[in-house]
């Protein structure tokens, strides 16, 4: 016997419906590339949205055709994120900050249609335009423009192009199981890979980001997505702010510490989310301009290992709560948040502040575990490490144009990531499974020593390698970048080391360098650093 309730396809044209019609008033705020703010509403971003959707269905395209974006966070971008899927066409969203090769790859790989582009990246499109054959049209998301006119032939404009298309227009009925977004990893080895999302895994992924032990978003949160919308989507932010009716700040290109702050408290922005090298300069300048971060309560870190020194300093000067979370571009990305349960709080302050420095507990539709390498699985007791697996309603089943067989492991996918669970389902991620240090036949986490690092208040960054080493295959060697005006010794650096963690885990040396090379989404490329490093302890 079946049930006998109402079904209707999960689509992400219903998420900005809603938004537009309980939610019309909310505010929108968005930096213009060109500068200034620019403030807008849910009910005209879903009217835009259904614009767009029309203006491209009478290009004739195919359905599912996909529509790529180069741009920063803004309501244009924000606009066709709902217009084009809704449409039922799948927006591919791009990093602009991959070399121009990756971007001709991934621009061909996807078949990208549509390009949709923000004025700053004009110089970067007209230089590969013509190793794209397959791109009809590229659009500049601004009115007319003569300068990007001259620059890129036959180049559109979002303003005249939605203005072809009608606010009535009706959204096609799509199974929810359609494509409807694609974003590809920033592959540190390889091409980068495509992850195809559908209208079902982004809104369940919504529902459950919204959560109070999730981001906790609601009708009464004015949410500042730093992570780029190039970036998994920003975190899902735009499809779960719509579903609550949140109010959305949108920071354009400036992600510097100064414009942040400034957005932040002109705004009354209450969560803000973004990778822990955003929050570095935040933290910096709030305190360097006497700004008490006011209105923030929430910050919400993830994309690499988020420093307990950085929740501390969020704590202690502006009575922000930091939540760290884990996630992946395959997994739409949200995999686990640190949210407590009932019993923690019967613990101390101190305690308790211990326990929100992991990557948190999955949240429901997500499972995760720990395996050996013969896919054993290994116990949850918050020690033994293992490479972490996962499945769930919005992780993948497999890339883009590649098979399931090629993507998963037994029905599960390997995230490539070393960790530990606990029996409450709390994960601790040691490192990439390559980038852990194998010494002597012992494992050390390279983000445990860095978590230390970081902290040293005469370091700007810091991050670890595995380095040869004679006798013990690999030792830890901390690669560290001076802060501003300060000069430390090697032991200076390594003193802060003592008590904290077992002496043979240790780094043996420090190395100092200008800036560590990092990829496009800001993590650090260790590879990079082992080629000019890994040999220091040899001979
Ligand atoms: P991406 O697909 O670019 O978002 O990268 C996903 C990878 O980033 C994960 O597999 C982790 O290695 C890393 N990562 C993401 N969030 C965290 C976190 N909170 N702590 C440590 N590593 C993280």
């Amino acid at each position: 016997m079946l049930g006998q309730m109402m079904t209707a396809p999960l689509t992400i044209s219903s998420l900005v419906d809603h938004a537009a019609r309980y939610h019309g008033d909310t505010e929108i705020v968005s930096v213009q590339t060109a500068g200034g703010v620019e403030t807008t509403s849910w009910r005209d971003v879903g009217a835009n949205a259904h614009r767009l959707g029309d203006a491209l269905t009478k290009l004739g395209l195919e359905p599912q055709a996909r529509c790529g974006t180069i741009a920063w966070n803004n309501r244009r971008h924000l606009e066709i994120y709902f217009g084009v899927s809704g449409a039922g066409f799948v927006c591919h969203t791009i990093n602009p900050r991959l070399f121009p090769e990756q971007l001709v790859y991934i621009i061909n790989h996807a078949d990208d249609q549509v390009l949709f582009i923000d004025k700053t990246f004009v110089p970067l499109i007209a230089a590969i335009r013509d190793k794209c054959p397959n791109l009809k049209y590229i659009v500049l998301m601004e009115g007319h423009d003569d300068e990007a006119a001259a620059a890129i032939e036959g180049l559109q404009f979002y303003d005249d192009l939605i203005a072809t298309g009608d606010a009535d227009f009706a959204w096609p009925d799509l199974d929810e199981n359609t494509a409807s977004s694609l974003c590809y990893t920033s592959g540190t080895t390889g091409n980068p890979k495509g992850v195809l999302y559908s209208h079902r895994s982004t809104v369940l992924h919504s529902l459950v980001a919204a959560l109070p032990d999730s981001l906790d978003l609601s009708a009464t949160k004015r949410v500042l997505p730093v992570v780029p919308m190039f970036h998994v989507n920003a975190w899902g932010t735009p499809y779960a702010c719509a579903m609550t009716g949140a109010s959305m700040v949108l920071p354009g290109p400036g992600l510097d510490g100064a414009s942040l702050v400034k957005l932040i408290d002109s705004y009354k922005v209450s969560v803000a989310l973004g990778v822990p090298t955003i929050w570095l300069g935040l933290v910096n300048e709030a305190l360097k301009s006497g700004s008490k971060l006011e209105t923030l309560e929430r910050t919400v870190i993830g994309g690499s290992a988020c420093p307990p020194s950085m929740i501390t300093a969020f704590r202690e000067n502006f009575g922000v709560e930091t939540i760290h979370a884990w996630g992946m571009t395959e997994m739409s990305p949200l995999g686990s948040v640190n949210q407590l349960l009932a019993k923690h709080d019967q613990l101390s302050d101190e305690a308790r502040y211990k326990m929100r420095e992991n990557q948190g507990r999955p949240p429901f539709g997500v499972e995760l575990k720990i395996v050996d390498e013969e896919g054993k699985t290994l116990p949850n007791d918050g020690k033994t490490q293992g490479d972490l697996h996962v499945r769930g309603h919005w992780i993948l089943d497999s890339y883009f144009r590649k098979s399931t067989e090629e993507t998963l492991t037994n029905g599960w996918f390997d995230t490539g990531d070393v960790a530990t669970l606990d029996a409450d389902g709390y994960l601790s991620i040691k490192d990439r499974s390559k980038d852990i240090i194998k010494s002597g036949g012992e494992w050390i986490s390279s983000v445990d020593l860095e978590n230390i690092a970081i902290a040293h208040p005469k370091l700007a960054d810091a991050a670890v390698i595995g380095a040869r080493h004679e006798k013990w295959d690999e030792r830890p060697v901390l690669v560290a970048v001076k802060a501003e005006g300060q000069d430390p010794s090697e032991a200076e650096i390594l003193a802060i080391f003592e008590d904290k963690i077992a002496k043979w885990q240790i780094p043996d040396r420090v190395v100092f360098t200008d800036v560590l090379p990092r990829n496009a989404t800001g993590k650090v490329l260790k590879r990079n650093l082992r080629e000019e490093f890994g040999e220091v302890l040899m001979g």
